[in-house]
């Protein structure tokens, strides 16, 4: 795709150390699944241009944080001027799902009142989950989250599928704003 995107969008991909950020950065930016990425230092970068059904182009710029603790001083910058956050829990582990509130308020308080996705990953792992869809759905309605997705980066199970989601999502409030002006 040579030609200028007509929309841009900056995602912030949020959630605690190993809940599958980096895999499915990967997954989706080149289709394949690495099993042991390297621990993610700081935060990495990257771009993909998609063409939506619409014949849109839109450029995705994906922000992937390092979740650890001692990385988290660098979000309040990097979280300036995006348009969604997706914040990722492994469907294993309760303990992830309640860190939530917490990168919610960093959102907030940097970003504004963007979109924020809550992201099941791991679903593949279906026999070990101890977050069910219904729960997740709750705590997403309570924390005023757009929207409750679970994907596996590793089978690849509705990864394609919750981007293209998002993306359309966003690309309908862009036209909102547009109408608007
Ligand atoms: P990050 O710290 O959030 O970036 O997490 P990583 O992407 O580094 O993944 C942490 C671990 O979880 C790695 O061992 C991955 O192979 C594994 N992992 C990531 N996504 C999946 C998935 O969809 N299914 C399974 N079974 N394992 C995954
Ligand atoms: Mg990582």
């Amino acid at each position: 795709m040579s030609s200028a995107p007509d929309f841009t969008y900056k995602l912030l991909m949020l959630g605690d150390a190993s809940v599958g950020k980096t895999s499915l950065t990967h997954r989706y930016i080149t289709g394949v699944f690495v099993d042991s990425p390297r621990l993610t230092i700081g935060v990495d970068f990257f771009s993909k241009k998609i063409k939506l059904a619409n014949d849109k182009k839109v450029k995705l710029q994906i922000w992937d944080f390092g979740g650890e603790e001692r990385f988290r001083f660098l979000l309040p910058t990097y979280s300036k001027g995006s348009n969604a956050a997706l914040f990722l829990y492994d469907i294993t582990s309760q303990k992830t799902l309640e860190s939530l509130p917490l990168w919610i308020d960093i959102v907030r308080k940097n970003a504004g009142n963007i979109p924020i996705f809550l992201i099941g990953s791991k679903s593949d792992l279906e026999d070990h989950r101890v977050v069910t869809k219904e729960a997740a759905l709750e705590y997403s309605n309570k924390h005023l989250c757009t929207k409750h997705l679970e994907l596996s980066a590793k089978t690849g199970a509705n990864v394609e599928e919750s981007f293209e989601y998002i993306t359309e999502l966003l690309m309908d409030e862009s036209k909102k704003l547009a109408d608007t002006q």
